[in-house]
């Protein structure tokens, strides 16, 4: 598998990543994911990235592409990946076209999960992640352990600073402005496929299987 899966903020990119990457023995390669851990560690990265993620602004192209050039190269990745979160602009779509051309393992797949406004508001609002692992719940369709540990690593579960209402509002905006129109980038390459992201996360999961190609 070599895939990326795209959608809004909030349309279940992290919880279906999870499991289909786990499935197909891949990597999960989440760019908010390393981000947050970066700022949590307090690295030169980390404190680069930190105010843009709290405005709910893109972190700048070259230091998202970086990151995912560094990521890429490791062994573990070599057979596979699926990216989560990455690209979100044009330029970072082009630059990962390059570096996977240069290493002979392009794209077989780009899905999307397509999930209305009202639905994505409601999940962020009731979002709890895991700092340490990413795995995220939701207060409602998918409670977090009476203790408020993660499942998966025993971490305590926080609600993220940017799923906040007007930062919520912010990052649809930016989705909308800079994210979107990779839709057509993706579409002209014959690698798009859109798929519906609502109803319980087993049934998005085998619509994403049944689209995969690669
Ligand atoms: P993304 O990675 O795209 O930002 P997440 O996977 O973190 O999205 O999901 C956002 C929120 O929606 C989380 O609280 C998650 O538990 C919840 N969620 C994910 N998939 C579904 C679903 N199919 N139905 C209802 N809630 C969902
Ligand atoms: P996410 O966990 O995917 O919702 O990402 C959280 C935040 O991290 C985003 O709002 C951005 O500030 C930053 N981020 C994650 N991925 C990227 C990316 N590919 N390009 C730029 N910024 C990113």
């Amino acid at each position: 598998m070599r895939a990326v899966l795209m959608g809004p903020p909030g349309a279940g990119k992290g919880t279906q990543a999870q499991v289909l990457a786990k499935g197909a023995g891949v990597p999960q390669v989440a760019t908010g994911d390393i981000l947050r851990k970066a700022r949590e560690e307090g690295t030169p990265l980390g404190r680069e990235a930190q105010s843009y993620m709290d405005r709910g602004d893109l972190v700048p192209d070259a230091v998202v592409i970086g990151l995912i050039e560094e990521r890429l190269r490791q062994e573990d990745a070599a057979q596979g990946f699926l990216l989560d979160g990455f690209p979100r602009t044009v330029p970072q779509a082009e630059a990962l076209g390059q570096l996977l051309a240069g290493l002979g393992r392009p794209l077989e797949d780009v899905l999307l999960l397509d999930v209305p406004e009202e639905a994505i508001v409601r999940r962020l609002s009731g979002r709890r992640t895991c700092p340490s692992c990413g795995r995220p719940y939701h207060v409602e369709s998918d409670p977090p352990p009476a203790d408020g540990r993660c499942q998966s690593c025993g971490t305590e579960l926080v609600a993220r600073p940017d799923d906040r209402p007007e930062t919520v509002q912010a990052r649809l905006r930016v989705y909308a402005e800079s994210t979107a129109p990779l839709r057509d980038y993706y579409a002209a390459q014959g690698l798009l496929r859109s798929v519906d992201g609502l109803g319980p996360v087993e049934e998005v999961t085998a619509r994403l299987k049944a689209a995969l190609q690669g």
